[in-house]
């Protein structure tokens, strides 16, 4: 399985990662339905930090041991042994946002509408992740080792 990694000297902020992380998680796929329609509003799994003069977007690291799904109560957050990506599923999380103060990189969002959490799931593994394709920086990397 492959991770994204940040390369901080190349990001100029401008967001389009977490916009097409929304878009892809969105019901509609479409950019302007998803932001100006859809409701419950998609969630980026993507956030972006902006302390000039650098600039990157955080998201989940898939930790090989993940104090996320130690700390799950419920089972929702887990590691898929196949991929070995940490993933979420919504229709155990109960909203504690336990996972969410335990996160070594604040990388898990909360979708307050559904009271779950929303985080990276690698586009369900279905090659390159939305945000990795469309950062016109090339400040997002996808590949198996740092
Ligand atoms: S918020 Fe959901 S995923 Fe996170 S620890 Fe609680 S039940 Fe698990």
């Amino acid at each position: 399985m492959g991770k994204v990694y940040v390369v901080e000297e190349a990001c100029m902020g401008c967001g389009l990662c977490e916009v097409y992380c929304l878009v892809q998680h969105s019901s509609s796929r479409d950019i302007l339905k998803a932001y100006k329609r859809e409701r419950p509003r998609p969630i980026s799994r993507v956030r972006r930090e902006v302390a000039h003069p650098l600039s990157f977007a955080i998201q989940c690291r898939h930790c090989t041991e993940a104090p996320c799904v130690d700390a799950c109560l419920t089972g929702a957050m887990y590691l898929d042994e196949d991929t070995g990506a940490v993933l979420h599923d919504p229709s155990r999380c109960v909203g504690c946002w336990t996972c969410i103060m335990v996160c070594p990189v604040g990388a898990l969002n909360m979708d307050l509408e559904n009271r779950v959490v929303a985080k990276c799931d690698l586009c369900s593994l279905s090659g390159e992740p939305a945000c990795v394709a469309n950062c016109p920086n090339g400040a997002l990397e996808y590949r198996e080792e740092p």
